[in-house]
C-alpha cells in the first residue's frame, strides 16, 4: 500500500488503551464510498511498534478484567447492548458508506450481531463448571472455565459489524481481552464499536482495534502474548491463518469461503423458491458467505423457475444504499471487475446469460462500483464460474435429473458452508439433512444462519479448526477448562502408595 501521510483525507486510526491512537507508520490504505466510487478516507496500516502497543495494552488489561465479578461484567454487557440498540442507525450509515450494502441490510447485520451480545449477557450461566461429589470416598472433582488471555479477531469486509460480534461479546464476557483487526476496506465500524464499549464502561485495554494488513495479521499470529485467533475471510487466507497460528501454539478457528447451493425438487413451491433465490442470491450484492450462488434445479423445474426468477429480477432496483434501493454496489472497483469477469468465463464455457448485470442502470452516481443482478443458466460444472467462489450478484442455474445427482454435486464441491433444499416432501428433506456434507442447512429456508444460541460454521474448505462461532462452541473456544480433584483433610488417609490413582 502507498505511503500517504500527506493525504488530506481523514485517516481511520487504531483504538488502543481506550483512545484513538494515530498511526505513525506512514502506511495507509484507501477506503472508498462504493456508491460514489470515490476515496473518502485512508486507514492506518499498523507497523511493528503499533502491533506491540496494541498487544501490550490488551495484556496489561487482562488480569483486572479476568478478576472482575461476573455481575459487573454482565452489567457492562447490558449497557453495551442498550447503547447499540439505541444508536444502531449511526452504525448502519457507517457500514453503508464504506461497504455499500443498503441501509436496511446494514441494520440487519447489526441486529444479528446484537443477538450474540444478548447471548453473552447470560455469561454467569455459560461459565458455570461441573461438580461430582465423592468420586472416591471423600474426594470431589469439579471443573472451571477460565479465560485464555489476549485473543485476536481478524474479520472480512462483508460484515464489518456482525462478524466481529460473532466473537467479541463472548470473548469479553468470558474474561478475555480482545484485539480486533478489521478489514482495511471498511474499518470505521470497528472504531465506532470501540467507542460504544467505552461509553458502556468497559475498562481501557479490554477492547482494542488494530487496523492493518498482512503485517498486522502476522504480528498477531506470531506473538507469544496472543492466545487465540478467530478469523473469517477467504479460504486461502483462512488456511494460512490456521496453519501459521497453530504453528505458533495458538488455538485457531478460521472460517473460509463458500459456494452455497439451493437444491430445488420438482414438488417445491416455485414462487417461494423464486423469492428465496432472489433474496439469497442478490441480497448484499451477493457479498455474503451464506449467499446462494447456485440453484440446482431437478428437472423439469428449471424452465418455469428461471421464468419466475427473471420476472422478479426485472423489478429489482440497484443503486445507492441510502436511496431505498434493493441492492447496492460492490465493495471496490477491483472486486466488481473480478465478479463481472466470471460472467464472461461462464459464457465462454457454454453457459447462457439469462440476465446480464453488466447492463445495469443504477440509481446512483455513475462512478459507483455497479454490477446488476445476473442470472446464468446451464453453467457447466467444470467452469471456473461454477467451481470458484464469485462473491457477487451472479446466480447460476445447474440442471440435474435426480435428487441423487443434485446431492452428489453439492458433496463433490470443495466448500461446505451453507445449503438449502426446497421441497414439500418431509422424507426427502430429512434424507438431505442427513446426507449432505455441509455445516449449515436450510429446509425451505434460503440463508440458514443459525441463531446465536447455536453455533455458526461450515465444513471442508469453509472452516479450518474444530470450533465454530458463538453458541456453546463459542463459549468453549474462549475458555479453557480446568479439572480440580480435591480432598479435605481426613484422618483416615491412605498413606504412601506409588500406584496410579484409582477411584
Ligand atoms: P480476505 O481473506 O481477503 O480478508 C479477510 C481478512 O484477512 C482481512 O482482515 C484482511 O486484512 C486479511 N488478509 C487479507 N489478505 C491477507 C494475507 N495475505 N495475509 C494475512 N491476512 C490477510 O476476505 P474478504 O475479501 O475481506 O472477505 C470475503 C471472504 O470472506 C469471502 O471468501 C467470504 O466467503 C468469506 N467469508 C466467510 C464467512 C464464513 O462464515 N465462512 C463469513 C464472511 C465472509
Amino acid at each position: 500500500m502507498n505511503p500517504e501521510s500527506s493525504s488530506p483525507l481523514p485517516v481511520v486510526a487504531h483504538w488502543i488503551d481506550g483512545i484513538e491512537y494515530p498511526s505513525s507508520s506512514g502506511r495507509t490504505a484507501p477506503v472508498f464510498d462504493p456508491a460514489l466510487g470515490v476515496e473518502t478516507k485512508r486507514v492506518a496500516l499498523a507497523d511493528q511498534s503499533e502491533i506491540a502497543a496494541a498487544i501490550a495494552s490488551a495484556r496489561a488489561a487482562f488480569p483486572a478484567w479476568r478478576d472482575l465479578s461476573l455481575a459487573r461484567r454482565q452489567q457492562i454487557l447490558f449497557r453495551f447492548r442498550e447503547l447499540l440498540e439505541a444508536k444502531k442507525g449511526e452504525l448502519a450509515e457507517i457500514i453503508t458508506s464504506e461497504h455499500g450494502k443498503v441501509l436496511s441490510d446494514a441494520l440487519g447485520e447489526i441486529t444479528r450481531g446484537q443477538e450474540v451480545v444478548e447471548f453473552a449477557t447470560g455469561l454467569a450461566h455459560h461459565l458455570k463448571g461441573e461438580y461430582s461429589e465423592n468420586v472416591s470416598t471423600g474426594v470431589d472433582v469439579y471443573s472451571t472455565k477460565q479465560p485464555l488471555g489476549v485473543v485476536g479477531i481478524i474479520s472480512p469486509f462483508n460484515f464489518p459489524a456482525m462478524v466481529p460480534m460473532w466473537f467479541f461479546p463472548i470473548a469479553i464476557a468470558a474474561g478475555n481481552t480482545v484485539i480486533l483487526k478489521p478489514s482495511e476496506k471498511d474499518p470505521s465500524a470497528a472504531l465506532w464499536i470501540a467507542k460504544l464499549w467505552k461509553e458502556a464502561g468497559l475498562p481501557d485495554g479490554v477492547f482494542t482495534v488494530l487496523n492493518g494488513d498482512k503485517e498486522a495479521v502476522d504480528g498477531l499470529l506470531t506473538s507469544p502474548d496472543v492466545a487465540s485467533i478467530s478469523f473469517v475471510g477467504s479460504t486461502p487466507i483462512a488456511q494460512y491463518v490456521y496453519e501459521t497460528g497453530t504453528k505458533h501454539g495458538k488455538r485457531v478457528q478460521a472460517l473460509g469461503g463458500a459456494k452455497n447451493h439451493m437444491l430445488v425438487l420438482p414438488d417445491a413451491d416455485l414462487d417461494l423458491v423464486a423469492d428465496s433465490a432472489i433474496n439469497a442470491g442478490f441480497g448484499s450484492a451477493g457479498e455474503r458467505c451464506m449467499a446462494i450462488s447456485v440453484v440446482v434445479a431437478v428437472e423439469p423445474v428449471a424452465g418455469p423457475l428461471i421464468e419466475k426468477i427473471t420476472e422478479r429480477m426485472s423489478g429489482l432496483r440497484t443503486g445507492d444504499g441510502r436511496r431505498g434501493c434493493d441492492m447496492g454496489p460492490l465493495v471496490t472497483e477491483a472486486h466488481r471487475d473480478k465478479v463481472a469477469s466470471y460472467i464472461e468465463i461462464a459464457a465462454t464455457d457454454g453457459a447462457s446469460i439469462v440476465v446480464d448485470g453488466r447492463d445495469v442502470q443504477p440509481d446512483g452516481d455513475a462512478n459507483g462500483f455497479w454490477l446488476g443482478p445476473t442470472l446464468l443458466d446451464r453453467v457447466p460444472t467444470t467452469s471456473r464460474a461454477y467451481t470458484e467462489e464469485i462473491f457477487g450478484p451472479v446466480l447460476s442455474v445447474v440442471r440435474v435429473n435426480t435428487y441423487e445427482e443434485g446431492v452428489k454435486l453439492i458433496n463433490d464441491g470443495a466448500f461446505g458452508n451453507g445449503t438449502a433444499i426446497f421441497t414439500n416432501d418431509g422424507g426427502a428433506a430429512r434424507r438431505f439433512q442427513n446426507e449432505v456434507q455441509v455445516g449449515m442447512i436450510g429446509i425451505n429456508v434460503p440463508i440458514p444462519v443459525p441463531v446465536a444460541t447455536f453455533s455458526f460454521g461450515g465444513w471442508k474448505a469453509s472452516l479450518f479448526g474444530d470450533t465454530k462461532a458463538h453458541g456453546a462452541e463459542g463459549v468453549r473456544f474462549f475458555t479453557q477448562q480446568k479439572a480440580i480433584t480435591s480432598r479435605w483433610l481426613d484422618p483416615s488417609h491412605g498413606g504412601i502408595n506409588l500406584g496410579f490413582p484409582q477411584n
